[in-house]
């Protein structure tokens, strides 16, 4: 049976973790949509355009050849054949991936691939900062997953640093509080839409977290 999940959330609550384990759990597809507005960074600035020329970088997205894959424990994304899947998660990327994000035209364009690969894989759990409300406000399930901000900052920070002492959270805070506040401008992943249910991950383990999302989905999905 189809079921679409649709999770939102701010960088660091959880959203890529946790949506791959219920991916795991229900057999469904995972699609990663903040790596496609990466790999639209990634190739305009590959094509030599400046991130802040709203037409050109529109018209490159427009023409960009973006291989998504949907199995959670395979997510290796190629554009024009290149393997991007690395060169995505630097944090040179992460700091301008909001250019192109709050760009309108590219968002008409990614969450028009975005609603075509939800609707063709059926079975699918989509993760982002607008997939409850502008990519499947329709989804069978839609939840907003947050976390206080230092556990946020303390996440990111051992991810990408390996420790969350102080240096480690101020190199972390670019990144992460002011990236949000950038993607804030044109989406809203800070307070839940009607029929978006909450979830507070930041005292609980993935696990936990995993099994707070499948126990929203009606048994006869699952
Ligand atoms: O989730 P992730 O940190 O990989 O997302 C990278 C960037 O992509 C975000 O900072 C945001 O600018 C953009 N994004 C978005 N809408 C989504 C998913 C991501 O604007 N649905």
């Amino acid at each position: 049976m189809n079921v679409v999940i649709a999770v939102d959330g701010p960088s660091g609550s959880g959203k890529s973790t946790v949506s791959k384990a219920v991916a795991r759990k229900l057999g469904l597809g995972y699609l990663d949509t903040g790596a496609m507005y990466r790999a639209a960074a990634w190739w305009a600035h590959h094509c030599g355009i400046d991130l802040d020329d709203h037409e050109a970088v529109t018209a490159a997205v427009a023409k960009m050849n973006l291989r998504m894959p949907l199995d959670p424990d395979a997510q290796n994304i190629t554009v024009a054949g290149t393997d991007i899947t690395a060169a995505i998660r630097t944090s040179e990327l992460s700091r301008v991936v909001s250019k192109v994000a709050v760009n309108l035209d590219v968002r008409a364009i990614l969450v028009a691939r975005q609603q075509a690969i939800i609707r063709s894989a059926g079975r699918i759990i989509a993760e982002g900062r607008d997939i409850t409300t502008v990519v499947a406000p329709d989804a069978d399930v839609r939840v907003l997953l947050t976390a206080s901000e230092k556990t946020r900052l303390e996440r990111r920070a051992l991810e990408n640093q390996g420790t969350k002492d102080s240096a480690a959270l101020a190199a972390t805070r670019a990144e992460v509080t002011e990236r949000d506040a950038k993607d804030a401008t044109v989406t809203n992943f800070t307070t839940a839409a009607d029929g978006v249910v909450t979830i507070d991950s930041s005292r609980l383990s993935i696990e936990q977290t995993r099994d707070a999302i499948i126990d929203l989905v009606p048994e006869e999905m699952r």
